[in-house]
């Protein structure tokens, strides 16, 4: 699917009203939000995202986690980490914040048309790919074989658990979950994400991947599918860069000749293997 591009102003954000808010985990929320007011639009494709606004705080650079099919909403999902995702959680029903965008690439819904695809998520990393997913369980029989191999640290990291078990449960998707630490009540896999590629029959001429989480997860993941024989330029990745501006002008998610908010955070992974191996100052 194309990106989304925004006509108006890219730095003037527009009010939306919470509608919803759904604790996912502790310190981590799921907000459902509409236009309110000027009644702009909310049209995204999956992997873009927005600067979020809470007035009085500041502005992060949010991934739509909810469907693309659903017009005239949008929804993220979000982990208090500091100031402003703070008091993003913080928000309740009815309260306004601040969008701009959508920005950035999308997932290549497109390209792996015929194709299998795998997904590798880890942690908050499922978020991004939440949309995708829809897109491609909205669109099954254009699609080879699905699979989403899942890595949390622990059973209670788990996000969209109640989704995760009716994907398993219709069985259009294959839903492999791993936690790095697992207590006596979880009774399934304990590892790593990329020992769920373990065994796992692969044509690598015809998989594709699409890989969101933290950045050693994703580069870990990614090599393990060079292993198997996918191409790098039929792996991606979605990277996260601090930002400010979100339009190529701040520099500040400069990443080698690319911006992040630009020219990702969706890339293949043959344009950013050998910059994985820089750390951000
Ligand atoms: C394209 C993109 C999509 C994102 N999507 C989501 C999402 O769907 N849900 C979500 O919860 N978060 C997402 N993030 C991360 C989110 O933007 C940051 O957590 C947020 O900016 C932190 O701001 P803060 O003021 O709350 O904390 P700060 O006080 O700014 O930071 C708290 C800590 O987090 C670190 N940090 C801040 N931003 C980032 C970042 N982008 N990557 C790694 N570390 C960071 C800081 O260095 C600091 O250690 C996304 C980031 C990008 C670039």
């Amino acid at each position: 699917m194309q990106a989304v591009t925004e006509t108006v102003s890219p730095m003037r954000p527009h009010p939306f009203r919470v509608r919803e808010k759904h604790e996912e985990i502790p310190g981590c929320i799921t907000l459902r939000v509409a236009p309110d007011g000027d009644g702009s639009g909310a049209a995204f494709a999956p992997g873009q995202f927005y600067m979020v606004y809470v007035f009085g705080r500041g502005e992060v650079p949010i991934s739509v986690s909810g469907s693309p099919e659903k017009p005239g909403e949008l929804t993220f999902t979000v982990m208090a980490v500091g100031a402003v995702t703070r008091a993003l959680c913080a928000c309740k029903p009815g309260d306004i914040i601040g969008l701009r965008g959508p920005f950035g690439s999308a997932w290549p819904v497109e390209k792996v048309k015929g194709r299998d695809v795998i997904i590798m998520a880890g942690g908050l990393g499922l978020a991004p790919l939440r949309p995708v997913i829809y897109q491609l369980l909205a669109n099954r029989k254009d699609y080879g074989d699905l699979a989403l191999l899942y890595g949390a640290r622990q059973a209670q990291s788990i996000i969209f658990a109640g989704e995760l078990a009716d994907w398993r449960e219709h069985a259009t998707l294959d839903v492999k979950i791993t936690v790095d630490i697992a207590g006596r009540d979880w009774p399934g896999r304990v590892g790593v994400v990329t020992d769920l590629l373990t065994g796992r029959h692969i044509e690598p001429a015809t998989t594709s991947a699409l890989i969101c989480g933290p950045e050693m997860m994703m580069r870990f993941s990614a090599h393990a599918l060079l292993d198997l024989g996918v191409a790098a330029e039929n792996i991606y990745l979605s990277m996260e860069r601090n930002m400010k501006c979100a339009i190529k002008m701040c520099g500040r998610c400069q990443y080698g000749p690319y911006f992040i908010c630009d020219d990702g955070p969706v890339f293949s992974f043959d344009r950013v293997e050998r910059l994985l191996k820089t750390r951000e100052v």
